[in-house]
């Protein structure tokens, strides 16, 4: 088992506004914990291309491209929505960290790791094919999802996505694809208020109330996740990664701990090992608390690696 992390130092170039909780400080604070925890000692460190236009395109429409990509040719700062904030280097950054992502399908599908960390942002999972919302500008995840969907030729893979917030752009992006099973669990109701409960088909949606924890988790995970991901036997396995509902994290009101982590991961992990042969591709979205998300990154890569 090696495990391999892509990052960029561009991903810092995205600089918002000082009372903005995604600071590039997230990224420095992860790699304080991997330094701490010895786990930096073997890590096989890879930098993040830029993602290309047509990479893009198998998520994003050509029109919101084209607006994103000429955003800044007339103004040095915008608001994209009320959270969204795109600066001189965050157009760089957003292409980074959807590279990311496309480099570790890649990494993963060519066997040369089984497991692969993207320590970028901005984030992903909000971005919807046509808008950019809530710290997103493109879905990192789902693009890469289209690239593995693309080079394995229609097989199946399953997007995990244990963020606080409900990856709205994600669920957008794949509702009419059965070859993506998605499960969810999120804070409900909560921003970016949807996300219906949904326990059938592809998509499966478990809501948790403001104030559960990992009893919550764990049953939700054991009755609803685990049964649908056994039947569907996914060949790779991508992880929206969120360490948001953590107990010392501002932006949710979930209560969860680096063991629940770490046991959320061994789940996914079995049934990688058991269909996927190991394969996941796990990205970063929220955890805005530097202290924990940096400690729960590590609990995250340590149930992955075994
Ligand atoms: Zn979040």
């Amino acid at each position: 088992m090696t495990l391999a992390l892509i990052s960029h130092p561009d991903c810092a170039l995205h600089q918002t506004v000082s009372y903005h909780p995604d600071t590039a400080e997230r990224l420095s604070a992860i790699q304080d914990q991997l330094l701490a925890s010895g786990l930096e000692m073997i890590l096989h460190h890879y930098q993040a291309p830029l993602v290309t236009r047509e990479q893009l395109e198998r998520v994003h429409s050509a029109d919101y491209l084209d607006d994103i990509f000429h955003k800044l040719d007339t103004q040095d700062q915008v608001w994209l929505d009320a959270d969204t904030m795109m600066m001189p280097g965050t157009l760089t950054a957003a292409q980074r960290a959807a590279g990311a992502v496309i480099e570790a399908v890649d990494l993963v599908m060519q066997d040369r790791h089984q497991v692969v960390f993207c320590a970028v942002r901005p984030p992903g999972h909000h971005a919807e094919r046509d808008r950019a919302m809530g710290f997103c500008l493109f879905n990192n995840v789902a693009v890469g999802a289209a690239h593995a969907l693309a080079k394995m030729g229609g097989r199946k893979l399953a997007i995990i996505d244990f963020d606080a917030h409900f990856g709205n752009g994600t669920e957008q992006i794949f509702r009419d694809n059965d070859d993506v099973l998605i499960c969810s669990c999120f804070q409900h109701p909560y921003y970016p208020d949807c996300g219906e409960p949904s326990y059938e088909g592809h998509i499966i949606n478990v809501p948790l109330a403001a104030g559960a924890g990992g009893a919550e988790l764990r049953a939700g995970v054991q009755q609803h996740w685990l049964p649908t991901l056994t039947r569907f036997q996914p060949e790779l396995i991508l992880i929206s990664a969120g360490f948001d509902g953590h107990r010392e994290d501002d932006m949710s009101e979930l209560n969860l701990v680096e063991d629940d982590y770490a046991w959320l991961s061994e789940q996914i992990k079995a049934v990688a090992d058991q269909y996927a042969g190991g394969r996941i591709v796990s990205v970063l979205e929220g955890g805005y608390a530097l202290s924990s998300l940096g400690r729960s990154v590590v609990a995250h890569l340590k149930a992955l690696l075994g």
